[in-house]
């Protein structure tokens, strides 16, 4: 008596595609066959899969651009200095120092008992930190805690330039 090995399996998606299923114990053949049939073929599953990456990355550049574009106007508007540091760090330190300072200023001032005047000199000290590392490593601060990174910040921090030009 001969063995079946070779399963012509419908798909969910619809799609008829053999399976050899030589390498599978051969009183497991049906039952492995059934659940091959309540899942998409081995071609629409890839393609799913293809395409779920690339929609993922072309949608986190996207808000990444956006987001970069915020932090260029914010940084225009409230005159804030280009940072210094290496090239491929530049972008995500101008958004992490939006993102922080945006949100400080939430929690001190619109949320916070600070006037203007105290927010005003903590921007002066604010663009006085130009290393881009730096703004870097507090991207995962809460903006309430600015105030004490940025008195904790060293000469190291402190741009190059005068920014009280
Ligand atoms: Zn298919």
């Amino acid at each position: 008596m001969s063995v079946r090995k070779t399963w012509t399996v419908l798909h969910r998606c619809g799609h008829e595609v053999p399976h050899d299923l030589s390498n599978r114990p051969a009183d497991r053949r049906a039952s492995f066959a059934r659940w091959l049939e309540e899942r998409d073929c081995s071609a629409c599953w890839k393609a799913a899969r293809d395409e779920d990456g690339a929609g993922k990355a072309e949608w986190l550049a996207a808000k990444r651009a956006e987001e970069q574009q915020a932090a260029a106007e914010w940084a225009e508007q409230f005159d804030m200095p280009p940072l210094e540091g290496p090239e491929k760090a530049l972008a995500w330190a101008e958004r992490s120092r939006h993102q922080l300072v945006t949100a400080a200023y939430s929690a001190l001032v619109t949320e916070g008992s600070w006037d203007e005047g105290d927010w005003a000199a903590l921007e002066d000290t604010i663009r006085t930190l130009t290393r881009a590392g730096w703004w870097l490593d507090q991207r995962a601060a809460e903006g309430t805690d600015l105030p004490e990174l940025l008195d904790a910040a060293t000469s190291d921090d402190v741009g190059t330039e005068n920014p009280f030009r």
